[in-house]
């Protein structure tokens, strides 16, 4: 049934806290004062953390979050039994298809942003007869004009070799994954304060290690795919139950993800 998102988004706001209350008697923390990184451990069934830090929030979490993380985890495992309930195949893959669309996109777009800078080179010289110096910066910055020699053309003067070169590097733009991944996360820091950055760890499920997150987890964590599945799970609902904007920044990179989440969450509440 299709409903208004507003509607829809209000349902889910007490679908999840709900949830979460079900099995609030059964989150087990095994140590509260807990030096090291906060934690639930599958094996030993409880959680790690420390309480004093968690209600205060630090640099990368508001207050109560990490709380409401930890657990999400627990209630995961609770959930499904053997395996965490949001180990599921349409999840995960979801994670991940939508990581690759965003960096698709990103390299569209500096893609599109540098052909039309171009474009505006190549009309100001037909327009003026020469190239405006900043022009010429802007293109030797963006590494564009370093094969202008290797590439000049004999017989043909440097105006003649430069609208050559200009025309040729249109039609052969390429944006590595590496400058989409840093754009991506230059996105999300200017949209966002440090807190507020669970979309970060979700961005590193999806397109791995060189992602350059502000938060996150080791290098190597996210090659299991039940990882892929259990982190974005405990982003989400934390997000949902304690951090509005974190959860607005999710939904926005990640909204089919969010939807499935949203459908998981009402399937085992039914
Ligand atoms: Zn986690």
């Amino acid at each position: 049934m299709h409903c208004a998102s507003i509607r829809c988004s209000t349902r889910q706001s007490i679908r999840t806290p709900r949830l979460w209350a079900r099995r609030a008697k059964d989150y087990l923390i095994i140590d509260k004062h807990f030096g090291g990184t906060a934690h639930f451990s599958p094996v030993e069934g409880g959680i790690f953390l420390d309480l004093k830090r968690i209600y205060a929030g630090d640099s990368v979490h508001r207050p109560y979050q990490n709380l409401f993380h930890e657990t999400a985890h627990m209630l995961d495992q609770l959930l499904g039994g053997a395996m965490p309930y949001s180990y599921q195949q349409m999840f995960g893959t979801s994670i991940r298809n939508e990581g690759r669309r965003l960096l698709e996109q990103e390299k569209a777009s500096i893609r599109n942003q540098r052909v039309s800078r171009l474009d505006e080179i190549q009309s100001y010289f037909n327009k003026h007869g020469r190239w405006k110096k900043t022009d010429l910066v802007w293109m030797k910055d963006n590494g564009l004009l370093k094969d202008l020699y290797a590439n000049s053309v004999e017989g043909y003067g440097p105006d003649a070799n430069m609208r050559w070169h200009i025309e040729q590097l249109k039609n052969s733009i390429e944006i590595s994954d590496d400058e989409a991944m840093r754009n991506i996360a230059k996105h999300i820091r200017a949209e966002s304060k440090p807190t507020d950055r669970n979309v970060d760890d979700i961005l590193q499920a999806a397109l791995g290690d060189d992602y350059p997150r502000s938060v996150g987890h080791g290098d190597g964590y996210f090659s299991s795919f039940q990882h892929v599945c259990g982190e974005p799970w405990a982003e989400i609902m934390d997000a949902q139950l304690a951090n509005p904007k974190a959860y607005e920044l999710i939904e926005q990179y990640f909204p089919k993800s969010v939807t499935i989440f949203n459908t998981m969450v009402k399937e085992v509440l039914a």
